[in-house]
């Protein structure tokens, strides 16, 4: 049977992964097998989230009432009812009812009416807890696929060290990083100096390795010193697979969604306050702004090598109206020239436009040049995909050391 929660925890402590690897354990506890916990992330644009919109989904053989309560009591015991946004979700099938509903849950937006109707129509066991918003992550739980996975190794705190400063020794998790790369990935930002698998929130993880299979995360994980961890569990996910991207039309492009769209570059990159970075481009006549927010560091610098006429595919989420990049592919270089009026072979003034099709006038003596100055620049980059770096890339994206 297929066993989904999700929405048990708060911006003050708890995680549903955490409370997966809890109830797994237990499960076994009881004689029962566990085959498989699967960790999805789905839309990443979803409003209601407390932090990466994770569900959980455990692969159980047993007797399904006794897993269904065993996941209730569990629930009840540690979800952090207290807070408004906190709603979970229990659902246990049989069968998966087939993947149409996680499709939906990871690209778009779902109501729990459908969550309801998708889990009548399997003859579902499932409780929503108060306003049972966390059925949709634990249905889509349930009738996920993946074409494509990655796993992630979760150690989590020991109970009594909950809300305390984590330690993590950072040299470690770079030597991790540096011994298991590209097989393992996002450990460490290594261009930015920064630990990213260790979170800063009060949650009970500790550090998690992401990689390709479970003996490399595994490998990775083993080199990593740090306070002792309680729990320690490996999930199968769709993180790093891009599983939320919609092949894009620029003029159909609907808010909340994430896309991959073709597009040529139509102005120079802007970089407004904050050091957020953005470019205006034409896809088909119809124009879409990108975005590269300060957080994507030195990513920003490759939409400022653009000019317009450079031909790109951008992947993102679409938000406020622009693309917010996770990673652009750069297909063809236009040539990168500037055309002005020229200077006045006898006066050395910068000369103006005589009138359409006329040329140019110094308006000083009177001289007169029919061709524009042109100026040919060298260009600062090459085709080629690049990516935001570990430190502002999303759960669901895939790093370029996966392939493109
Ligand atoms: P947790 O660790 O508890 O899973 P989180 O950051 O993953 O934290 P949740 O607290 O689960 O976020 O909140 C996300 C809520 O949004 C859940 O109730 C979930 O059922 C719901 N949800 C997830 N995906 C969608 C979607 N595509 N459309 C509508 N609601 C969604």
């Amino acid at each position: 049977m297929l066993l989904g929660i999700d929405d048990t925890d708060s911006p003050s402590g708890m995680c549903t992964t955490y409370l997966g690897a809890l109830l797994a354990r237990r499960l076994i506890k009881m004689h029962m097998t566990v085959r498989e916990a699967r960790l999805l992330r789905l839309n990443p644009n979803v409003i209601y989230k407390t932090r990466g919109n994770a569900a959980i989904c455990l692969d159980v053989s047993g007797d399904i009432d006794r897993v269904f309560e065993t996941a209730c009591e569990l629930v009840f015991e540690l979800a952090h009812f207290s807070d408004e946004n906190t709603n979970p979700g229990v659902v246990v099938v049989e069968n998966s009812p087939g993947p149409e509903f996680y499709w939906k849950a990871v690209r778009d937006f779902c109501t729990i009416k459908e969550a309801v109707t998708v889990l009548e129509g399997a003859g579902a066991r499932y409780k929503g807890f108060k306003n049972g918003r966390g059925l949709i992550g634990a249905t889509a739980a349930v009738c996920s696929v993946l074409p494509d996975r990655t796993f992630e190794y979760l150690t989590y705190r020991c109970g009594n060290a909950f809300g305390t400063a984590r330690f993590v020794d950072r040299k470690s998790l770079f030597e991790a990083e540096a011994s298991t790369f590209p097989h393992t990935w996002d450990t460490v930002d290594v261009e930015n100096n920064t630990v990213v698998c260790v979170p800063h929130t009060p949650d009970p993880v500790l550090f998690g390795i992401r990689g390709e299979s479970p003996s490399w995360v595994a490998l990775a994980r083993m080199q990593v010193n740090s306070e002792p961890s309680g729990v320690e569990q490996i999930f199968v996910t769709n993180q790093g697979t891009d599983a939320h991207l919609i092949e894009g039309d620029t003029g159909a492009l609907t808010e909340g969604r994430s896309y991959r769209v073709s597009c040529t570059v139509c102005s120079h990159a802007i970089t407004g306050r904050g050091g957020h970075v953005s470019i205006d481009l034409d896809g088909g006549g119809r124009g879409i702004r990108c975005m590269a927010y300060e957080p994507t560091k030195g990513f920003r610098n490759v939409l400022r090598a653009l000019w317009p006429g450079d031909r790109v595919s951008v992947t993102g989420s679409y938000k406020g109206g622009s693309i917010n990049l996770e990673k652009i592919c750069i297909l063809s270089l236009a040539e990168a020239r500037t055309i002005r009026p020229p200077l006045c072979p006898t006066c050395n003034a910068r000369m103006t436009s005589a009138g359409y099709e006329k040329g140019y006038k110094c308006r000083n003596c009177g001289a007169r040049q029919k061709d524009p100055e042109v100026t040919l620049h060298d260009r600062t980059i090459r085709p080629g995909w690049y990516e935001v770096p570990p430190v502002a890339r999303r759960h669901l994206a895939k790093p370029l050391c996966r392939g493109p």
